[in-house]
């Protein structure tokens, strides 16, 4: 009886196996796009987006306009359209007006590894600092975006995945209108540059990078990027492009147009 029932569980097995099989014969497309559609469910990358600046380390502020509060609006909109895409989670490193991680006024040092030590936390692939400028010289040709990546020093390999990305973004932001800033720090026409310190240096002896979230994002082996996406004190920027909601959400939405790229993500 019990030897019965074993072979007949065996005969079903084997008759489930066999009708599996036929199915897979008959439509191998189904079979493959189920099989391209697990894979880019296994793609599971985590992007960290950080609204620069809070309320205790203000950015620029200039006729109306408020950097921290514009650079989290910014990061809301584009978590909200890169959630609309396959295998990504997406985290802010703050999600209200104040500073997270102490809240000293006399120093962003503090707050900054915050924010990196949280995106180490949650695991990121990438950390893309959100943020807008001001020229103190009221220049006009001081316009439009740039991004700052990593630079080449101590992890080459950090500079090209930071590279990657920002060649990603910044198309994406210049298809709002924007112009391409050519910043006068490092005037070299792409919008793309990297800052290095003149006295801080890598464990292995090379400058570290200038900005903080990035130098210390590159000794947490984690690519970040500082987008800096128009200039407050250009008129035709902040006019056209940080002015209102909608404004904000068309830049909100070019960042995840272009992370989304550079990961290779499709909608939903
Ligand atoms: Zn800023």
């Amino acid at each position: 009886m019990k030897k019965n029932i074993t072979s007949k569980i065996k005969r079903m097995i084997c008759a489930a196996l066999a009708v599996t099989l036929v199915l897979a014969l008959a439509n191998p497309g189904e079979v493959f796009a189920a099989k391209a559609k697990k894979k880019a469910a296994a793609k599971k990358v985590v992007v960290v987006l950080d609204p620069g600046h809070d309320t205790v380390h203000h950015g620029c502020s200039y006729n109306g306009f408020e950097e921290g509060y514009a650079n989290l609006a910014i990061a809301m909109y584009c978590k909200q359209e890169l959630e609309r895409y396959n295998g990504v989670t997406v985290y802010l490193t703050r999600t209200t007006l104040d500073c997270p991680y102490g809240a000293d006024p006399a120093s962003s040092t503090g707050c900054l590894a915050g924010r990196v030590n949280f995106a180490k936390s949650v695991g990121a692939n990438v950390i893309v600092s959100l943020h807008n400028d001001y020229d103190p010289d009221m220049d006009p040709a001081q316009c439009g975006s740039k991004i700052i990546i990593p630079n080449a020093f101590y992890r080459p390999d950090i500079c090209l995945a930071g590279f990657s990305l920002a060649q990603n973004i910044l198309p994406a932001l210049t298809s709002t209108g924007l112009t391409v800033n050519n910043w006068k720090t490092d005037p070299n026409g792409t919008g793309i540059c990297t800052r290095s310190s003149s006295i801080s240096t890598y464990p292995d002896g090379t400058p570290k990078d200038y900005y903080a979230l990035i130098n210390k994002s590159k000794s947490a082996g984690i690519p970040a990027v500082i987008v800096e996406h128009a200039f407050c004190t250009s008129p035709s920027d902040l006019q056209n492009h940080l002015s209102t909601p909608e404004q904000l959400a068309r830049l909100g939405v070019a960042d995840a147009t272009g992370i989304a790229r550079y990961f290779g993500l499709s909608l939903r």
